[in-house]
């Protein structure tokens, strides 16, 4: 190949990295510049450029074109400064940059698949230049994060995902598929838009979108195999458990909205254990939302609960409430309720609001997954303090904007005994002159690091005894520092050491459940999934 078509390829362009014999021997001379810049260097100067915009969405858009130049740096950048791109590369910026995604859209990152390629989708998965895919992240667009119906324009979701699948868990970039699903789109707004790149239909559904989403899920069985894993995102909730449910014994998927959230609100309890004190099953726990996030997070809870106290699934399930926008769900809503909130409709009287809910129930623990913000009140906190020495608030619903409550509050109102985690990262706050540190409950602690697991051992399903051991990894990762500042999560800036502990723990469990096809079984995990790791650093071209 030319020298030309080496810099215009980003998965092997060093730009100005490329040393003199490099140079010599790849016919790259003239077509740089004769200074050499190392990888820290030019590292250093895109970390500097990135800092001087100051509008989030021309970040993104720097950092989407550095991937588009040099794929090896884009991820030096992302992993070394995780911390400061993660909002820049996943949420909130990528909502933002999903409304604009029409203006912004240059070359394809991943693929669409629309009702127009109905019966040919195998010839269509073809057509992405890498052969051997590991892991799949699609959208269908009808609810990204919290911003809704963003139908064709939802692809920044899957793209982004998998940019964290690779900076945080080590799968390689060319064995990552994002892919967008269009069956069309209620958004008006969109379908008004001159430069809207999606079809311009409202959304098809029932028989029909269940023919479409047959014919992928099928077609990406034969392209890739048994061991690829299918991670289903931001899909509306009704779809969402029902393609779980459908392919969960046929296919290797996962749903992060779901699962992945279920799995990281329950290391957070978990290690929440050690400062409440207590068992599991000493707890109470009451939810304000029963979507996705909340009877995930509810039905990993019991599973844990059950297994740890060795009591029947049925029994567990009765130490959980939840509350939805009719109330809290009791027997006597049994027949109205959709599927996934029955197993929640204990005998109780009707209690219609949260404040209700939490004198008549006293829990322990109140999450918040609801999507609505400041429904944590003052009341409502201060009832939950008088009946608990140490409550653990989860105020889960993203963006900050629609938090139950703020870090500040939690603390305030409870006079500094709560234990407080967030979706949305909250700053530290000083009560009566202690700091308190809130942790994240971010989905990014566990899907990389999940996934990574059912790749290294070849895993075929996903079990849920996987989800209860990724929880139980991230939850080991917390030190007595960390507890110290009330912090139930590890510091994200570890996450690809946790990332290698919590694949190590998810294979050993698909080893033992007989779900693992990479054999024999490495017998250190931790050192092999760390081995497995993707590493951004240049490679030297003879
Ligand atoms: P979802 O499936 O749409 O569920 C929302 C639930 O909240 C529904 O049960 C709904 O009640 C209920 N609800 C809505 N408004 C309410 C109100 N005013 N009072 C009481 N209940 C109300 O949404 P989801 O996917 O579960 O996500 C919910 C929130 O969790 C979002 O803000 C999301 O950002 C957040 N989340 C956080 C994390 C994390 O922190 N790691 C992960 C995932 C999701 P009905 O069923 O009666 O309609
Ligand atoms: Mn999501």
């Amino acid at each position: 190949a030319s020298g030309y078509s080496l810099l215009r390829d980003p998965q092997h362009n060093k730009g100005l990295a490329f040393t003199e014999r490099e140079r010599d021997a790849h016919y790259l001379c003239g077509l740089l510049p004769p200074a050499i810049i190392p990888q820290q260097l030019q590292e250093k100067k895109l970390m500097q450029n990135i800092r001087n915009y100051q509008v989030p969405l021309q970040k993104y858009m720097a950092m989407m074109d550095l991937e588009e130049r040099n794929e090896r740096l884009f991820y030096k950048l992302l992993i070394d400064n995780v911390e400061e791109l993660l909002p820049i590369v996943y949420t909130p910026t990528v909502g933002e940059a999903c409304q604009k995604y029409g203006s912004i859209f240059k070359r394809p990152q991943g693929l669409y698949i629309s009702l127009k390629e109905r019966g040919k989708i195998l010839e269509v998965l073809k057509n992405w230049p890498q052969r051997s895919i590991q892991v799949i992240v699609v959208t269908d667009g009808e609810r990204i994060l919290g911003l809704g119906d963003l139908g064709c324009q939802g692809m920044g979701i899957p793209v982004g995902k998998l940019a964290l699948y690779t900076a945080l868990g080590g799968v390689r970039p060319s064995a990552c598929l994002p892919i967008t699903i269009d069956v069309g789109t209620n958004n008006e707004t969109l379908l008004n838009d001159e430069f809207y790149i999606g079809l311009r239909q409202k959304r098809a559904t029932g028989q029909e979108y269940a023919e479409l989403l047959q014919e992928f899920m099928t077609a990406v069985k034969q392209n890739y195999g048994e061991k690829v894993l299918v991670q289903f995102e931001d899909f509306a909730n009704h779809n969402a458990f029902e393609l779980l449910a459908k392919y969960g014994t046929t296919h290797l998927v996962f749903n992060d909205d779901i699962q992945g959230t279920a799995s990281v609100v329950l290391a957070g309890v978990v290690a929440a254990l050690k400062l409440l004190g207590g068992k599991l099953s000493d707890h109470t726990f009451l939810f304000l939302g029963a979507g996705e996030a909340g009877t995930g997070i509810a039905e990993l809870i019991a599973l844990e609960m059950s297994k740890q106290a060795k009591a029947p699934l049925e029994e567990t399930r009765k130490k959980i409430w939840l509350v939805d926008s009719k109330g809290l769900i009791v027997s006597s809503r049994k027949e109205s309720l959709q599927h996934f909130k029955k197993p929640w409709a204990h005998e109780h009287e009707p209690v219609k609001d949260l404040l209700g809910a939490v004198k008549a129930i006293k829990p322990t623990i109140l999450i918040g997954s609801s999507g609505v913000g400041r429904t944590f009140t003052k009341e409502i906190i201060e009832a939950l303090a008088s009946i608990n020495e140490k409550p653990l608030i989860m105020a889960l619903s993203n963006p900050t904007s629609q938090s139950e409550c703020t870090a500040e509050e939690a603390y305030n109102w409870t006079k500094g005994k709560a234990i407080f985690a967030s979706g949305s990262p909250f700053d530290p706050v000083e009560y009566e002159g202690k700091v308190f540190v809130p942790g994240q409950a971010n989905n990014a602690y566990i899907f990389p690091g999940f996934g990574l697991g059912l790749v290294i051992s070849g895993a075929i399903r996903v079990h849920d005894d996987m989800l209860l051991s990724a929880s139980e990894a991230l939850a080991g990762q917390v030190t007595e520092e960390n507890f110290e500042k009330g912090l139930i999560y590890p510091p994200f800036s570890n996450i690809r050491k946790i990332s290698a502990n919590i694949a190590a723990k998810v294979a050993a469990k698909a080893y033992e459940l007989g779900l693992a096809t990479h054999l024999p079984r490495p017998t250190d995990l931790v050192k092999y999934a760390e081995s497995c790791m993707y590493s951004p650093v240049y490679r030297n071209y003879r």
